[in-house]
């Protein structure tokens, strides 16, 4: 059975044409799931009762479930969540005082295994569809609701390479930002990259969105070993398509920069940021890297941070440093992997062997 939350507005009228439905029942079914957040037909009181039958019986409407829900000292909450086929996301729901700000999974694990991201050392288990992702909106909005607060920005920086999962990816942005969807600004809406650059280019043609790219380092030999996906798609390659990229996005380029001790922090690395984003309006995030089991990688010392950044900044190079929410809870930038409470001090390779292991044993 079709997840009802799969339906964007253009099968929805396909579904109401095949029925001999006006098309304005399309718009009305669409409001009533993903701009009410709706999920019993029985209460979308403007639709006809034979219409409402007919979603109720036709339809899967089993969102994903809440496995576990972890708040941080700094009032950041990551939530767990479950799948229709047993397997878990996670989200982080960072609140600030003029906005609310959703990080969402894109896929259960990423193939692309980064060495400084704990999803990296899951793998990839399957993408997620576009039910999915906007699934985890209407969670985050359900548990924001008792506080009269809700999303205002949403950020793909969750589990996996959202470009991995192109198709499912750009058809949830366009249900945020439909006026008749959550109706979000699509400046509140990033989708942020490791730099898959055909699906970069695609992008920029296809959709008006924020874009981030998980940089690391201005060095091919140092990216390539921090981040496998440089050997496919080097420094040259993905400067070229940021270079091209529409301009009206490309005013807003966001660069990721983890800062790690010893490896990616010197001046030198700096001078090569400097000279890769030339021609580019960029402002780079400096993220001193949160600890994860299983890697013996350190975060920068504070003058070493002081440093890079004042490199950057004498160039007219916004780099602000970014403590990450949630690090407690392992909610930070990197520590997605899927954990419960107790599970937080596992390397996410041996958690994952052992739940695999579970899963045959019962069977
Ligand atoms: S940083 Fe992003 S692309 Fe890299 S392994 Fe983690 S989730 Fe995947």
């Amino acid at each position: 059975m079709k997840s009802v939350f799969d339906f964007g507005l253009n099968d929805w009228e396909l579904w109401c044409s095949e029925r001999g439905l006006p098309r304005f029942s399309a718009k009305q079914i669409f409001q009533w799931i993903f701009q009410k957040g709706g999920k019993d037909p029985a209460q979308f009181t403007s639709l006809s009762l034979k219409i409402r039958q007919a979603l109720a019986e036709e339809f899967n409407w089993k969102l994903l479930e809440i496995d576990s829900h972890l708040i941080s000292r700094d009032e950041s909450e990551k939530v767990l969540l479950r799948t229709a086929d047993d397997l878990l996301i996670e989200m982080v729901i960072m609140p600030y005082d003029n906005r609310v700000t959703l990080c969402l999974s894109s896929q259960v694990g990423c193939k692309r295994g980064c060495t400084f991201c704990q999803t990296g050392r899951m793998g990839l288990k399957r993408n997620l569809t576009s039910g999915e992702i906007l699934g985890q909106l209407l969670i985050a909005n359900e548990l924001l609701l008792p506080k009269d607060r809700t999303v205002t920005n949403v950020v793909f920086m969750g589990m996996g390479e959202p470009l991995d999962n192109y198709d499912e990816v750009v058809k949830a942005c366009r249900i945020m930002l439909d006026e008749n969807g959550f109706g979000l600004s699509s400046k509140r809406v990033t989708i942020s990259t490791s730099g898959i650059v055909p699906r970069i280019a695609q992008l920029g043609r296809e959709l008006p969105v924020r874009l981030a790219i998980s940089l690391h380092s201005a060095d091919n030999e140092k990216r390539s070993q921090m981040m496998p996906v440089n050997r496919l798609y080097n420094l040259e390659a993905l400067k070229k398509v940021l270079i091209e990229y529409p301009a009206p996005h490309r005013l807003g380029i966001t660069f990721e920069y983890v800062m790690i001790e010893g490896v990616n922090d010197r001046k030198e690395d700096a001078r090569r940021l400097i000279e890769f984003l030339h021609g580019i309006k960029a402002r780079v995030n400096l993220i001193p890297i949160n600890h994860f089991p299983g890697v013996e990688m350190h975060p920068s010392s504070a003058k070493r941070l002081q440093d890079f950044q004042t490199e950057l900044t004498n160039c007219s190079i916004p780099a602000p440093v970014r403590y990450s929410r949630g690090v407690d809870i392992s909610g930070g930038c990197g520590q997605l992997a899927a954990k419960r409470e107790g599970e937080l001090h596992l390397d996410p390779r041996v958690l994952h062997r052992e739940r695999r292991r579970s899963v045959l044993n019962v069977l």
